[in-house]
């Protein structure tokens, strides 16, 4: 109950220094719900996270795409949760299908990040989708199914995660989920988080959903009772990330 609608934006490997600090411009000008209506926060790729975070406008938080799933050290070209956390970097996030399918992060090496991350006092959106074969093939919910278990095994504490479905037929496509499909996946979601993890998180746990939102479609996903939000990718860098937010209400 009272779960706060959340909107992020996924920059993905996108942006010029020039490009991101005009986003970050149009972001700061625009004028949104307040936080305890939308909690938003923006994700650019590491190298522009230390002037996002500086540039950035207070009310809203900045996010990594991904972090090491152990302590830092000798693995070249990682970056720690530590290090965010000594940065203020507040949110990660962890299982992008982009990363599981390019780079075969598994279901057991997402949960291993989540658990660690979060133990190290990140906040953590925690990634969860099906293919279209997948879909096609009626495994939808064995998929997501699975993909939450893994970080459900390794978690004792949700209070810092949100979970995002993001199938991924629609990231990226243009083929957006129907608010139904939406709804109906988050609702499973969150009767699968009532019989494995327990009512209270269940009820409490921000379900987001990613994939071909945008200006245009966000409104009626976001009156769907089991869609907390929304993860937004292509349709983050543009001004109408701003009507995205604006759904919240
Ligand atoms: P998209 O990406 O909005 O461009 O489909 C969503 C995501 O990958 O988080």
């Amino acid at each position: 109950m009272g779960r706060t609608f959340f909107v992020g934006g996924n920059w993905k490997c996108n942006g010029t220094f020039d490009e991101v600090k005009k986003i970050v411009t149009t972001l700061n000008e625009a004028e949104v719900p307040s936080e305890d209506v939308v909690e938003v926060v923006v994700s650019p790729p590491f190298v522009f996270l230390s002037v996002v975070k500086s540039l950035l406008r207070s009310d809203f938080h900045v996010a990594a795409q991904n972090c090491w799933v152990r302590k830092g050290g000798a693995f070249t070209g990682e970056v720690s949760a530590e290090m965010l956390v000594n940065l203020g970097i507040p949110w990660v996030i962890l299982g992008h299908s982009e990363r599981r399918l390019l780079l075969n992060e598994s279901n057991e090496f997402v949960g291993d990040k989540v658990a660690y991350a979060l133990s190290q006092g990140l906040k953590v959106i925690a990634c969860v989708g099906e293919t279209l074969e997948q879909r096609e093939s009626g495994s939808t919910m064995a998929v997501v199914a699975a993909q939450t278990k893994a970080i459900a095994d390794q978690v004792s504490n949700w209070s810092n995660v949100v979970l995002a479905y993001e199938p991924v037929w629609a990231i990226g496509t243009g083929k957006v989920a129907t608010p139904a499909q939406a709804q109906d996946v988050h609702s499973e979601l969150r009767k699968w988080l009532q019989d494995n993890v327990g009512a209270e998180v269940a009820a409490s746990t921000r379900i987001i959903y990613g994939g071909s939102v945008n200006g245009a479609n966000c409104k009626e996903l976001a009156t769907k009772p089991d869609v907390d939000g929304f993860l937004v990718g292509g349709a983050s860098l543009k001004p109408e990330f701003i009507d995205i937010i604006k759904s919240a209400t």
